[in-house]
């Protein structure tokens, strides 16, 4: 991380002072879901402030809570890592930490400071009090050490259902701070872990578990997103009952967010499993796999990321502006080709039948390294339904009208003269003539053709489908399901051509398709049928 920011500032003065000797910094991510591009901001900053002091980060994956964790996702999130470049000094799991745990807890029991409690669930709550009021203490406050320890240990046993009892933290129910208010350290839940399979039948709670993970490992800056915030000082108050070695401290910086999308795993999870997308790596999610899949780079998502800095405040930013990103990263790096999406024959009437010429272009007009190819040019040709008029209509409209010539990219002039109609009334084909003279279209000064458009020669063109993509949520109104809140026009498919530039197409090849956009080969594409997803337009329709 190049720029400076609030965290990288404290970084320095730990160092300067003597504080740490290294930075050691973590990323947690709880496995119940995919990483989303709000996870880049938490990842970046971990890594890279590590990295920029030599120091070094850990994935710590918080499977604390058995319920909604899956190996699936642990996976995932190790590769979506690694896809953004970056390499963890370890891999670990909170769950590796859980005799530890047990035994802090049970280190607090014995210190006077943890007790089992009996309440229910919403027993707890409704004694918590507010923000107003004070809580009120729990009958079960003043049981003894001995009781805590025999009553504890039986959880553990499994003598007791799912949320019978807990096991809190003794610490002052009129704490201003509602998190102090006695917090629940470890629940009962009879379910089988992921890892430890049903070696456990307790659970600790995240505000315990974490500052531990972080203190045993050495954790020097813990970095979070602001909704801890107010957590941090129940966060100390662990390390320091707990007397634990090392001890680490919490730092919060805002969410980032981004405008018709969605920031939170579980709406995107809902999304999943409603099925209102593909999958998480439906090209429109805002997961970092679907970003991935719809053609985005590592490095234009980590640009982007970091150009919202880091502060502490939360952020909603415009989802072109990681268009932008993306255009600047690839537009000297992908080949410019022709592709037409909607297609319209045009007959060359004054070209001979069944003679293919080939004409050479150049694959990126800005880039000469890329080289040059062949682009076939025939009788038959595709051009876009949207580049013909019947008559042109004013004077700013520069591509094909019946007595109007254009150029044809790397080509011809054409000039369209009769129209050929379906029996439904619609276009069938136009009908046009080429004028030899313009080969490769240019030398010619005194001649303007109205515009230049692309095309793709019929024979030789490649059938393919071109995935194009909107926003993925367009209603602004929170309170209805986030599955109702679906753009329905978020994703069309269209059914056109590319020149046959070349035989074989990898998964992710980055082109730029002439006058239209950037795209990128989906992972269901085949040489015989070529998908295609729009990564984004050409321009930004931000003003
Ligand atoms: P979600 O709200 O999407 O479920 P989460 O915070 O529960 O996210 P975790 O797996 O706990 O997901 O997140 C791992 C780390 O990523 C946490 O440290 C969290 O602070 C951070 N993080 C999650 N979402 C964002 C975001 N939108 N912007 C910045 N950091 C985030
Ligand atoms: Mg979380």
């Amino acid at each position: 991380m190049e720029e400076s920011n609030f965290i990288k500032t404290i970084m320095e003065k730990d160092l300067a002072s003597g504080k740490v000797k290294e930075i050691v910094t973590r990323f947690p991510p709880e496995p119940n879901a995919y990483l989303h591009i709000g996870h880049a901001r938490a990842i970046i900053t971990d890594f890279e402030l590590a990295e920029s002091f030599g120091g070094k980060t850990n994935l710590r994956f918080d499977d604390t809570n058995p319920a909604k964790e899956d190996s699936e996702f642990v996976d995932a999130i190790i590769k979506d890592i690694e896809w953004l470049g970056y390499h963890p000094a370890k891999v670990l799991f909170g769950s590796d930490y859980f005799d530890e745990t047990y035994n802090l807890a049970i280190k607090l029991i014995k210190k006077g400071l943890a007790y089992v409690c009996d309440l229910s669930q919403e027993e707890i709550s409704k004694y918590r009090g507010d923000l107003v009021n004070p809580g009120i203490n729990s009958p079960y406050r003043d049981r003894t050490v001995e009781e805590n320890l025999k009553l504890f240990e039986e959880m553990r046993e499994g003598k007791y259902a799912d949320g019978e009892k807990v096991l809190r933290a003794k610490i002052d129910m009129a704490h201003p701070n509602i998190n102090m208010r006695d917090p629940v350290l470890y629940r009962i839940l009879h379910m089988h872990h992921h890892r430890q399979g049903d070696k456990w039948c307790i659970y600790p709670m995240y505000d315990f578990a974490h500052p531990i993970q972080d203190a045993l490992e050495g954790i020097t800056h813990s970095c979070c997103s602001l909704e801890y915030d107010n957590h941090r000082i129940l966060y100390d108050w662990v390390v320091e009952k707990c007397e634990m070695k090392h001890v680490p401290h919490q730092y919060e910086f805002g969410r980032l967010n981004i405008t018709n999308t969605i920031m939170s795993k579980r709406y995107l999870r809902e999304l999943v499993n409603s099925g209102k997308v593909i999958g998480y790596d439906d090209p429109r999610m805002p997961t970092l796999v679907g970003l991935k899949r719809r053609g985005y780079t590592a490095s234009s998502i980590k640009d982007f990321v970091k150009s919202t800095g880091l502060s502490r405040i939360n952020s909603t930013i415009d989802g072109e502006l990681l268009e932008q990103f993306l255009r600047e990263d690839i537009k000297l790096k992908v080949n410019r080709l022709m592709a037409v999406k909607d297609p319209l024959l045009v007959v060359i009437d004054n070209y001979e039948d069944g003679k293919i010429e080939y004409v050479t272009a150049e694959n990126n007009a800005e880039n000469e390294e890329l080289g040059t190819r062949q682009v076939a040019f025939g009788k038959n040709i595709y051009i876009e339904k949207e580049d013909f008029v019947l008559e042109k209509p004013n004077k700013h409209y520069k591509r094909l009208a019946l007595g109007i010539e254009v150029r044809l990219y790397h080509a011809y002039f054409i000039k369209a003269n009769s129209v050929e109609y379906n029996e439904d009334g619609s276009i069938k084909c136009v009908h046009a003539t080429y004028d030899v003279a313009t080969k490769s279209g240019s030398g010619f000064t005194d001649r303007k053709p109205n515009g230049t458009i692309q095309f793709v020669e019929a024979s030789t063109a490649r059938c393919a489908t071109f995935n194009l993509f909107d926003v993925l949520i367009n209603d602004p109104d929170e309170e209805k399901p986030i599955t109702e809140r679906v753009n329905k026009d978020s994703w069309i498919k269209m059914e056109g051509f590319i020149e046959n530039c070349k035989e074989h197409f990898d998964e992710l090849e980055r082109f730029q398709f002439i006058r239209d956009g950037y795209y990128a080969v989906d992972k269901d594409s085949t040489d015989e049928h070529l998908v295609f997803n729009r990564i984004c337009p050409l321009k930004s329709s931000i003003k």
